[in-house]
């Protein structure tokens, strides 16, 4: 029993990526910017208080989100982690997690992308607000069918509130200052897989997928 973590920059695919993961393997996946992001949707105490955080492109405290991912993750068997750990403080507190609930990781995907590609996916970046699926306004095979509807689920098409230049430069910054660390830590426990993210999204998909095999391991 095990699970997969996904580490990227943003818009380098790791929310695409899980999405294809989890239904081909049949497994959950957990993305933190969702569950923080359904707290804001909800209106809830939780979301009122983050909402300028994630809206500045800063990353909300280790303490809130390891508490809203204790609850989800210690009703799941085996998943895939899109947005933690974030930071080492998180990666060390989740190791100890995993230790109390006889839990482990199978594999951790890196997934790099230079920054002047990740700020262009950033900047043409839609998505609903309903079911989650993303779309880029600039690429042609992800464009959604029907301008600014979702080819989903029929709703309207969303820019997030931090997928602006601005938030974009700190959420970059964060992500080398306090994430990049972690390629080092996992590479030490030998879990890592790197991958090229300027690959198409089935590229990146193969190769993750040739590295996983034809199943994930449940028992
Ligand atoms: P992206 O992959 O596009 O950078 P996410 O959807 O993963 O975005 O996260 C959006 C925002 O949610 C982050 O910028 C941060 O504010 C918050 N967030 C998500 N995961 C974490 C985490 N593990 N620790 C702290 N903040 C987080």
């Amino acid at each position: 029993m095990g699970s997969i973590i996904i580490i990227a920059p943003p818009a380098a695919g790791k929310g695409t990526q899980s999405k294809l993961l989890s239904s081909k393997y049949n497994i959950s996946h957990v993305s933190t910017g969702d569950l923080l992001r359904n707290e804001i949707k909800n209106g809830t105490e939780l979301g009122i208080q983050i909402e300028g955080i994630i809206k500045s492109g800063k990353l909300v405290s280790d303490e809130i989100i390891l508490s809203s991912l204790k609850t989800k993750i210690k009703q799941l068997k085996n998943y895939i982690l899109d947005g933690f750990p974030r930071n080492i403080n998180q990666a060390i507190k989740y190791d100890q997690l995993l230790t109390e609930t006889n839990q482990q990781i199978d594999y951790v995907f890196y997934i790099f992308l230079d920054k002047e590609i990740s700020k262009k996916r950033i900047i043409s970046r839609i998505s609903c607000n309903n079911c989650g699926r993303v779309y880029n306004t600039e690429i042609e095979e992800s464009k959604p069918k029907i301008e600014n509807i979702c080819d989903n689920c029929n709703h309207n098409l969303i820019k997030r509130e931090d997928d602006n230049e601005e938030s974009f430069e700190k959420r970059y910054d964060i992500y080398i200052k306090e994430t990049q660390p972690l390629i080092d830590y996992y590479k030490e426990k030998n879990k890592l897989y790197e991958i090229d993210g300027n690959l198409d999204k089935k590229e990146i998909f193969g190769k993750i997928c040739s590295i996983i095999g034809d199943e994930i391991d449940n028992s």
